[in-house]
């Protein structure tokens, strides 16, 4: 069969974030200044998806034809597959019902977290909704294809480690760069585990699963190998809603890419207290350049109200120091937006963004996903069901002490008020532009990484060290469960 995958970069949609609802761009609001910041984000052009990668492995495995579209229609395809984010779903419906006028005979199957959380999105169209994992075509593919409902439900990979590596030959590899993390391109992506044990309640990521699934580390490395040597890839971003759960199986990691042929850069999304300072030297000194946590907001109440663990203050600014002085940029979130939040409260963010002061400070304005626990609370103040909207940089919903345009302007404030600052340019020129290392730009901060390293004092013998002024730190074995954590990554990312 011939398969066709339909995809769409309009509106800036990057499909694989927040939990493959998908994430828009910043649009650069405030004048020459926000243009400045908009024109920072323009640069990138983010991998295609992973499921696509992914699936288009299992189609060619499978013995079918794969084609990759970006806002054609191609005729002559049987089966027309779909990975739609909340942004372009009107363009994906358009799209599908253009396949299926033009290809009478051919089969429409969704895939994603839209199709599994609102399956009503696709009323009116004779499509088949793929509810679970795509990958799991590989064993189900004959399955779906005679299905006589609307809904299949495929579940999810048990054993990651059977899949085939994505296959990324369509997708015009060459182009892929994300330039907030890495210097090095074409940028691939990769993923180590899926799934995530924390109950943040506005998290895409825990609609389908609020489990955590591994693959095996030689597996990971091969794959980093095979992206190299096929698709020219330089540099990696672990796509693993929480990268470091099991320590020894990061350990192994690194020991892997430390004797790769090439020096990769890579770069991870993680919570400030689930790496030891040791260990992250150990990913550094293989290629890890950028690490991306959500700090979210300073105040506890909210970060409480909804199922987020606080993390102590000096824990955030301690370990955005250190990998400061390592060279590691740090790409953090903050939210802003929630239904209470006054002026008062969103400036707070912005005072303590600085205060941390990031690498990358992302300003995500907060968005109510279909399917969330999140989304039902505040279903009431939803102002705004359009989707298109639900970029992560446009306020939808009704607030009770501001206007939507009040948090517009103020969310534009924080941007241009955290980069244009001299602190920020001092402290993180060498690493936004690491060629100004060879300068000696940021040589007395990375002069700083042995201090900081250093453990505060001499722990007793089975003690846990606490480098890093009590920087509480995962021992071997020990899992998320008995720490706290901060994280916000990628639902919201596209700094
Ligand atoms: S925000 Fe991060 S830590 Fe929280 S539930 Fe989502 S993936 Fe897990």
């Amino acid at each position: 069969m011939h398969i066709v995958l339909w995809d769409t970069r309009q509106l800036d949609a990057a499909k694989d974030f927040a939990g493959g609802f998908g994430v828009g761009q910043y649009q650069g609001r405030g004048g020459i200044a926000g243009r400045i910041i908009r024109w920072g984000y323009k640069r990138d052009r983010r991998p295609t998806a992973l499921n696509f990668a992914y699936m288009s492995a299992i189609f060619k495995k499978l013995g079918h034809t794969v084609e990759y579209s970006e806002d054609r229609v191609p005729r002559g395809g049987d089966i027309y597959v779909f990975n739609p984010s909340l942004i372009t779903l009107h363009l994906e419906r358009c799209a599908m019902r253009r396949a299926l006028n033009e290809n009478p005979g051919c089969k429409i199957w969704v895939t994603g977290l839209v199709a599994y959380a609102i399956p009503e999105a696709f009323d009116g169209l004779h499509v088949t909704l793929i509810k679970g994992e795509p990958e799991q075509l590989l064993w189900k593919f004959d399955d779906v294809h005679s299905a006589q409902e609307r809904i299949v439900d495929v579940g999810r990979v048990d054993d990651l480690d059977k899949l085939p590596f994505p296959d990324w030959s369509s997708f015009e590899p060459h182009r892929f760069r994300i330039g907030y993390d890495f210097w090095k391109f074409p940028t691939g992506l990769v993923q180590q585990s899926r799934g995530c044990t924390f109950k943040c309640n506005y998290c895409p990521y825990i609609i389908v699963e609020n489990t955590t699934r591994f693959r095996e580390p030689e597996s990971v490395v091969e794959e980093i190998r095979l992206g190299i040597r096929n698709y020219g890839f330089q540099s990696f971003k672990f796509r693993d809603p929480l990268f470091g759960l099991d320590r020894k199986r990061v350990i192994k990691m690194a020991e892997l890419i430390g004797k790769l042929p090439h020096k990769i850069q890579f770069s991870i999304e993680s919570r400030i207290d689930l790496l030891r300072p040791e260990t992250l030297k150990m990913l550094h000194d293989v290629g890890l350049v950028s690490i991306t946590v959500g700090i979210e907001t300073p105040s506890e109440d909210t970060l409480k109200q909804y199922k987020r663990a606080p993390v102590r203050d000096d824990r955030q600014r301690e370990f955005v120091a250190l990998c400061r002085a390592m060279g590691i940029r740090t790409v953090a979130g903050f939210m802003i937006g929630f239904p209470e939040d006054t002026e008062r409260s969103i400036l707070d963010v912005l005072k303590y963004a600085k205060q941390v002061n990031p690498t990358w400070a992302n300003f995500n304005v907060v968005t109510p996903y279909p399917g969330t626990e999140f989304f039902n609370i505040v279903k009431d103040q939803i102002a705004n069901f359009d989707f298109t909207q639900y970029n992560v940089y446009t306020p939808v919903l009704k607030y009770q002490h501001l206007t939507s345009k009040q948090v517009q302007d103020l969310h534009a404030r924080c941007f241009i008020k955290y980069y244009f600052r001299g602190r920020w340019l001092k402290t993180n020129a060498h690493l936004a532009w690491p060629w100004l290392r060879a300068f000696g730009v940021g040589r007395t901060w990375m002069a700083q990484k042995e201090a900081l390293l250093k453990p505060a004092e001499s722990p007793a013998h089975g003690a846990v060290p606490k480098p890093l002024g009590g920087l509480r730190i995962l021992q071997p074995g020990e899992t998320q469960a008995a720490a706290c954590h901060t994280h916000g990554h990628d639902k919201n990312d596209a700094a």
